[in-house]
């Protein structure tokens, strides 16, 4: 049996699991902010919370969205969590914003936003992490969103925006890969070329109010655009089994909230076929192992750099390489073989 959690760690457990809403919000803030630090102790402990709720975890849907900033996120958020809500469900949002991680700012994280969701007794809301790499901010986040499954929230919308590597991110933690486009989408077609097109399970199409024809027409080009991605082979759809969900492209206004429902709908319809036919199971697997061999990599390179005998060579045999002395393949396996 596991070591039992420290008293004040197995109090953050228990209300995290079973207390009224003011001293769970404040026992996830808690655990949130553990995760977060970077003092060895603190992440220790949090790592033993965390896989004491573990048992706990993996009962929300997880979403994900995506969009270059003003594309409506937020306004979408906050009305797919006020019509979730009235219907009962628990919400929390997290966000992977990648340019705290550059310049230490926020596209993402300013505090005006989702007012009405803000306030819900439903609703959590927790700003991207705002520091480390890329790697490192999706990593808390990952481990937010099982903090929050614990406590029983039971859709988990995963936030960021548009650029590459971010989307891939969030695609890695999402049950569902949702991207808002403007109605002038299908105008740009390298926009639909570029990979993360291909990740989308659902293309949404936002501000169909200002021109609806033109959300109409950036309809049917998206629509053909995902189809050719289909014959070339969808990488999250591809399990090896029968392909049953097909990418579809919704119209909304997440302003007028026009087509909320039809969104949640067909929500709905995803988990539904990709529950009964194992896709989801199997996707959260494939996505647990990526996560592990992904933080792997990344613990090795780093304890990799930080050995002494790997110091005291990497300067002189860097230099080496860079001057054509050495192979840079030979500088490695000698590095390597100093760190085994
Ligand atoms: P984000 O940067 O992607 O989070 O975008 P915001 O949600 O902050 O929206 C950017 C701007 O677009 C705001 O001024 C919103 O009021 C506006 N907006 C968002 N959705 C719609 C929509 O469906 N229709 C219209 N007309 N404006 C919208």
């Amino acid at each position: 049996a596991p070591a039992p959690l420290p008293e004040a760690d197995q109090r953050l457990h228990d209300q995290i699991l079973t207390a009224e809403i003011a001293p769970r919000r404040r026992a996830i803030a808690k655990t949130i902010t553990l995760l977060e630090s970077t003092r060895p102790d603190h992440r220790a402990r949090a790592d033993e919370l965390l896989n004491a709720l573990l048992p706990h975890t993996g009962r929300s849907f997880r979403l994900g969205i995506s969009g270059v900033p003003g594309v409506g996120k937020s306004t979408f958020i906050e009305a797919l969590g006020l019509h979730l809500i009235a219907q009962g469900h628990r919400v929390a949002v997290l966000a992977v914003d990648p340019s705290s991680t550059v310049s230490g700012g926020s596209i993402l994280g300013d505090k005006t936003r989702m007012e009405q969701l803000c306030v819900q007794e439903a609703a959590y809301i927790r700003p991207s992490p705002s520091s480390g790499t890329l790697g490192g901010v999706a990593e808390r986040t990952r481990e937010a969103l099982l903090v929050c499954e614990a406590a029983g929230y039971d859709v988990v919308i995963i936030e960021t925006v548009g650029v590459g590597q971010s989307e891939t991110a969030v695609h890695g933690m999402a049950d569902m890969f949702c991207l808002l486009q403007l109605p002038n989408a299908g105008d740009d077609l390298q926009a639909i070329k570029k990979g993360v097109m291909e990740l989308a399970d659902l293309v949404v199409i936002n501000k169909a109010d200002i021109d609806p024809h033109a959300a109409t027409r950036a309809r049917a080009q998206i629509t053909s655009a995902l189809r050719l991605f289909g014959q070339q082979g969808h990488p999250s759809h591809d399990t090896g089994n029968a392909t049953l969900w097909h990418p579809r492209v919704l119209e909304i206004s997440a302003l007028k909230g026009t087509g909320v429902d039809a969104f949640w709908t067909t929500v709905n319809e995803y988990r539904q076929l990709q529950t009964a036919s194992g896709h989801l199971a199997a996707r959260r697997r494939a996505q647990d192992e990526a996560w592990m061999w992904e933080r792997i990599d990344a613990g090795l390179k780093a304890r990799f750099r930080a050995h002494p005998a790997v110091q005291a060579q990497l300067g002189g045999w860097g230099a080496e390489v860079r001057a054509g002395r050495l192979a840079a393949s030979v500088a490695a396996r000698r590095l390597l073989d100093l760190f085994s």
